[in-house]
């Protein structure tokens, strides 16, 4: 007996030096939506989403200390260019970028989860299609940034959809998909890249459900989660709250 349980923490301690203690530990930026004279969505008692998204933000750093290295676009309230944003993870190189909103502007229902990955407002032609590089290796061709994603949708796609299901095993929302859409954001960022749009924040319920710790520790949980799945698929958690 104590045999199969020193060897299952063996086996445990060595999944996470991989994970640690990989060539080099993977850069996560987390963007926190709005800031400054940009409030975001505003909730009827009067939270407003640029603090959510900062509180969020400063919850999954938390959650990523020690795996990652873990980058905010911005670490306070204050104003900070769309380009700006997607600028700090290409100048970081980072591994990962994630934008956070809770304004529920696309949502549907008043509860719910919407995970974007990038959509290229047209569609390149075939030849042109064939040409881009693939997935998680560099190019020698010069892209500029408002193009870059392009080369990332691939993962992006993925990431956005284990992102999805890893927050839903931590928190149940009525409505919870993925989509692709032309996100200035995005388009710049050289690296896997999605926007989770968290809630309806102007919907009185979810207000309160966004101002819960609780409630948001376990999306933050859900969100570093993802993560882990992104570069370890053999990671899976479970669910504990229902929203
Ligand atoms: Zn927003």
């Amino acid at each position: 007996m104590l045999i199969i349980v020193f060897a299952c923490v063996v086996t445990t301690e060595v999944k996470a030096e991989k994970l640690i203690f990989g060539k080099h530990k993977k850069i996560i930026v987390i963007d926190p939506g709005h800031g400054g004279r940009d409030k975001g969505a505003r909730g009827p008692d009067g939270v407003l989403e640029k603090r959510v998204t900062l509180t969020l933000a400063r919850m999954i750093r938390a959650e990523l200390e020690n795996k990652y290295s873990s980058v905010l676009t911005r670490s306070g309230d204050y104003w900070l260019d769309i380009p700006d944003r997607t600028a700090v993870a290409n100048h970081t190189k980072a591994d990962m970028f994630i934008s956070i909103h809770t304004g529920g502007s696309f949502l549907h229902k008043a509860s719910g989860i919407l995970v974007f990955y990038f959509k290229e407002i047209s569609e390149p032609a075939p030849a042109f299609e064939a040409t881009l590089p693939k997935p998680f290796k560099d190019s020698d061709i010069q892209i500029p940034w408002d193009n870059i994603q392009n080369k990332h949708i691939a993962a992006s796609k993925v990431l956005a959809e284990l992102m999805q299901n890893r927050i839903n095993d931590q928190i149940k929302f009525m409505e919870s998909k993925t989509e692709s859409a032309p996100l200035m954001v995005l388009s710049g960022a050289d690296m896997p890249s999605i926007l989770i749009e968290i809630g309806y924040l102007t919907n009185p319920a979810t207000e309160k459900e966004l101002r819960n710790v609780e409630i948001l520790s376990e999306i933050a949980k859900g969100i570093s989660n993802g993560i882990d799945d992104f570069w370890h698929p053999s990671y899976s958690h479970k669910s504990s709250l229902h929203f």
